[in-house]
């Protein structure tokens, strides 16, 4: 069977002739790509090139071609698997009015383009979701290569995974509730810091194991200091517990989301929630 194995395509330049019986003919690839890939606002080819956006905001190496098949569609190099969505107000087509704006965030099975098998239940398998809305609303103006007409939201994958909305697609302004609006400049920062916030989740998810003597529901840790903008954002999917800025030897350690109160280690002290313990 080795010789039907996946073919992995290398890169080209678009000068390859396309021939025929070892004659050129008056073609090339290049004009294969302008013929096929110049309508930018067309949807399969403006799905594609906000992957290549978002490619180019995480330092992408062109001649690393795009891989149709993975089950996200970017790697930065420090490994963060990224699933780039899109959508646009303008279409190429004629259009009454402009698009609803929708996108999609239904999971997937794992397709291995190595062995033809799909596999594993539907989910999520990036780390980070990036969706790219073309803001622009002229169509006499648009132009999906003037980056400033695009806006980005950036989300870490779990967030999605407790929408409870819809599990299969999210609207704009449900995206505008859950995080903010961004510039393509600040993309590569917010793919970092969207990334922390979603190993962070993970390793709560296996660090939030304490119940509640009380409701026997999963407690959270109490966490002090200043909240970064990641524990901020775990703490309103109630992964943490924000305990404010001061910590004494009694503050408690564990709090109950259901409860709402706060626990010592050895659950001997109990703190009310709405006690002034707590510094807001
Ligand atoms: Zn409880």
């Amino acid at each position: 069977m080795d010789e039907y194995k996946q073919i992995k395509a290398t890169s080209k330049t678009g000068k390859e002739p396309v021939t025929c019986d070892g004659n050129n003919t008056r073609y090339t690839l290049l004009d294969f790509w302008r013929w096929s890939v110049s309508d930018i606002l067309s949807n399969a080819t403006r799905g594609r090139f906000a992957e290549f956006i978002v490619g180019t905001a995480i330092g992408l190496d062109p001649k690393n071609i795009r891989e149709e098949w993975n089950a996200f569609d970017l790697t930065t190099n420090e490994g963060i698997k990224i699933e780039v969505k899109s959508a646009s107000y303008i279409q190429s087509w004629y259009q009454k009015e402009l698009s609803n704006i929708l996108f999609s965030i239904r999971p997937s099975k794992y397709w291995d383009a190595e062995t033809n098998i799909q596999c594993g239940e539907p989910k999520r398998h990036a780390d980070v979701y990036v969706f790219c809305l073309l803001k622009h609303q002229d169509k006499f103006t648009v132009d999906p290569l003037k980056l400033e007409q695009w806006d980005f939201y950036i989300l870490p994958t779990y967030r999605l995974d407790n929408y409870r909305r819809s599990q299969s697609s999210i609207t704009i302004n449900s995206l505008k509730k859950m995080g903010t609006r961004k510039h393509y400049n600040e993309l590569r920062n917010e793919i970092m810091s969207a990334y922390e916030e979603q190993s962070q989740f993970k390793e709560l998810q296996y660090r939030n194991k304490v119940k509640c003597p009380i409701c026997n529901e999963k407690m959270v840790e109490i966490v002090y200091g200043f909240p970064s903008i990641e524990t901020a954002n775990l703490a309103e999917q109630r992964m943490v517990f924000i305990g404010g800025c001061c910590i004494s030897e009694d503050s408690p350690d564990y709090h109950c989301y259901k409860c709402r109160k706060s626990f010592s280690k050895d659950f001997k002290t109990i703190f009310d929630e709405d006690d002034d313990w707590i510094l807001k």
